[in-house]
């Protein structure tokens, strides 16, 4: 039901929204324009309610889908810490961030959740000080004896006013804050550590707090990552890595999977050669001999199926390359198309790092 009522209310509310803001450009008295940017504000205010209530019942109804995919752990923090850079310096709060030497440069998990926990989390610290302190602190530690998948702790901690002992059992509750005069006073609905905590459960860790009223609280974030990259705890074995010496080409025509692929192979060691289209990648694949294509099955002009057949008739009696699909869809068909074409294998978006290095270690286990 509330799945259902949040969709309903979106769609007229994005006219709202969408109209008020081309009567903003129109024009109007100051007074009108001061109309318009409550209309805006309270707009957005009621577009977040809804994408927190969409999330919850989403959760609620265990149909949350998680995406995890290879992101560079420093600066996906650093962004959001950012965002509340402003905001902390206009109340006169320090805003710092501390992160552990040992972090890994590339961590698997999903981006857009993991922001979400760390936006709520901050945007509490930031409502809830008025002097003092917020820091955030994020360290790694290995979450199993082979060291290939990591607990990723992030603290944020605030000189704030605190939560008193008898409301802590009520922090995560949905719908429910600390105390009754909280909304008045601060505006929020109580659903953010709510959802927080839930999605951090999704991603294998928890959310847990220490708090002391008039003091501050210390939330603390832990997921479960996977590693990237080869990196390994310094007490751990490390695994068996693909060689860096893989000549490696990926086809891709959207430039930010382009990029994900890139950072993945970078952070072991391989620079991948890069083409948008078939028709290069063919071009690329007759004049350099790879180990390894990753092969997008639809890209503008040329496709990678008509590209791989090409490779294939153009590279007779040579080494061939092993040509990885890697597609959005992951109906049979395609994959029957694929292998038909003259690919070795196929990756379905989203991927995970693992998959992508599986096909790495396959050739390097070849070469060896
Ligand atoms: P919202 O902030 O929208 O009210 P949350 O679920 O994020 O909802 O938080 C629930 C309640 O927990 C808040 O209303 C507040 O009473 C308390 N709380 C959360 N973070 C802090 C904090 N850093 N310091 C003090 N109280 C907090």
């Amino acid at each position: 039901f509330l799945a259902v009522m949040s969709h309903e209310i979106r769609t007229p509310l994005n006219a709202v929204l969408g109209f008020n803001s081309l009567l903003e450009s129109s024009p109007l008295n100051p007074e009108q324009l001061s109309w318009v940017e409550t209309i805006n504000q309270s707009g957005r205010s009621l577009l977040s309610l809804l994408n927190d209530i969409l999330d919850f019942s989403k959760m609620e109804a265990g149909e949350l889908s998680l995406c995890p995919q290879p992101i560079p752990l420093k600066s996906s923090v650093e962004s959001v810490v950012d965002l509340y850079r402003q905001a902390a310096a206009e109340r006169g709060v320090e805003l710092r961030l501390q992160l552990s030497p040992q972090l890994p440069d590339v961590i698997g998990t999903d981006p857009s959740r993991l922001r979400q926990i760390l936006v709520n989390l901050l945007s509490n610290a930031v409502k809830f000080t008025h002097h003092g302190t917020i820091q955030v602190a994020v360290s790694v530690s290995a979450a199993n004896p082979a060291g290939n998948s990591a607990l990723l702790n992030i603290d944020v901690s605030d000189s704030g006013i605190g939560i008193p002992p008898h409301l802590h059992h009520r922090i995560f509750k949905p719908f429910s804050q600390a105390d009754a005069s909280s909304t008045r006073q601060y505006g929020g609905t109580g659903l953010g550590l709510a959802i927080s905590q839930r999605l951090a459960r999704a991603l294998g860790g928890d959310i847990t707090f220490t708090s002391e009223a008039g003091r501050g609280t210390t939330f603390s974030l832990t997921i479960r990552a996977e590693l990237v990259g080869g990196y390994s705890f310094p007490s751990s074995g490390s695994a068996s890595k693909p060689s860096s010496t893989l000549r490696v080409l990926v086809a891709e025509d959207h430039p930010h999977n382009r990029d994900l692929l890139t950072r993945i192979l970078n952070s072991h060691g391989i620079k991948p050669d890069l083409a948008e289209n078939g028709h290069d990648a063919a071009q690329a694949a007759m004049h350099k001999p790879y180990d390894v294509i990753f092969m997008d099955v639809r890209m503008p002009g040329m496709d990678g199926l008509v590209a791989t057949r090409l490779i294939r008739s153009g590279l007779l009696g040579l080494r061939p390359p092993r040509i990885v699909a890697v597609t959005a869809n992951a109906f049979d068909e395609e994959k029957r198309n694929c292998f038909e074409a003259g690919m070795d294998s196929v990756v379905v978006k989203p991927f995970i790092i693992a998959d992508i290095l599986r096909e790495l270690q396959i050739v390097s286990g070849q070469q060896t």
